[in-house]
């Protein structure tokens, strides 16, 4: 019998054609066509991170803001990361965080950059008094059809994103970090199942495996735990912003066993979860919200 109250997951978002509406990176999602959903109208907290002091990269837009808006109506104070050109997205995420009565701190800057990857962490720890969970959520996508054509430059740069910032970053956070300390890295199914024209991008994301998997073990003694999150196609500013060939972006997220791209908001919650103590017995781990592709 069926029952009223089951959301079907096959159209319970946006499962139309997505139109071209090409940006240029990193892009800004309020002007993307439908907006990302980041749940700044449905994500319910309940009192899961009350008192935490969060660091949120990437928390401008797309799935970091998801989990930056999530933190903050779980009770937690918030420091987000983006690039100086989404500072409008920022804003925005500002106040929605500072309608929850929590601190929102915007420390804008290029991740790229050692001397900035610590000094950011060092900001978070002397606005929020201290820091207990840090979500690695920024990243860089550029898809390129041959290997000949991906440029010196861009294999440095989404090098320096993806996975130097993540070594800085959890390297000035350490020495600030206690048991009880959630670190949360971003993979994806690209780095499972990579497309052919995201080979640097796909090389990176199965790094981040296995330094999720190997900080995991080296943290445990410490009571720090250290997980990731691989999300399938989420509909997001990366995407229509080089992240996908233009004339992929109507049929984004089709592919997958439910038929439809993920939004924002339907990743916040693993993103809460893993920040709170329901997760004290899990560290080491990828998690994957793909909308059905296996992770394998
Ligand atoms: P997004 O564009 O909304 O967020 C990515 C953010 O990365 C940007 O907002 C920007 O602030 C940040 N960033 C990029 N380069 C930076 C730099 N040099 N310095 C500082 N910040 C920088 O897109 P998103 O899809 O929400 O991406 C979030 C994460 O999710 C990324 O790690 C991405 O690889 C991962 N991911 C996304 C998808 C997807 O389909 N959207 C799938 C799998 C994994
Ligand atoms: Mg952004």
């Amino acid at each position: 019998m069926s029952n009223e109250q089951n959301v079907n997951p096959l159209d319970q978002y946006f499962n139309g054609e997505f139109p071209k509406q090409p940006q240029t990176p990193p892009g800004l999602q309020k002007d993307m066509n439908p907006v990302p959903d980041c749940g700044e109208t449905s994500y319910v907290g309940n009192g899961q991170l009350k008192g935490k002091r969060v660091l949120v990269t990437g928390g401008d837009s797309g799935i970091g803001r998801a989990a930056a808006i999530a933190y903050a109506r779980e009770g937690a104070d918030v420091a987000i990361n983006y690039l100086p050109e989404e500072q409008p997205d920022a804003d925005d995420v500002k106040q929605l965080i500072e309608a929850e009565g929590k601190k929102a701190v915007l420390i804008p800057g290029d991740l790229r950059s050692e001397e900035f990857s610590k000094g950011m962490v060092e900001k978070a720890v002397s606005e929020l008094g201290g820091l207990d969970v840090l979500a690695l959520v920024a990243g860089k996508q550029q898809a390129v059809s041959n290997i000949e054509d991906i440029t010196t430059e861009q294999l440095t740069s989404t090098f320096e994103t993806n996975i130097y910032s993540m070594f800085w970053s959890i390297q000035a956070a350490i020495p600030h970090l206690s048991a009880g300390a959630s670190i949360i890295t971003t993979s994806s199914v690209q780095g499972y199942d990579p497309s052919e024209n995201l080979l640097d991008y796909a090389s990176t994301k199965y790094a981040i495996r296995g330094f999720t998997i190997g900080l995991g073990k080296q943290l445990a003694p410490k009571g720090i735990r250290v997980n990731s999150i691989a999300p399938g196609p989420v509909w997001t500013a990366l995407q229509v912003s080089g992240g996908q060939p233009e004339d992929a972006i109507p049929e984004f997220g089709k592919q997958v066993p439910l038929k439809r791209a993920g939004q924002p908001a339907e990743l916040a919650d693993m993103y809460v979860y893993l920040a709170s103590e329901k997760a004290n017995y899990v560290t080491g781990q990828i998690f994957g919200i793909t909308g059905g592709t296996p992770l394998s």
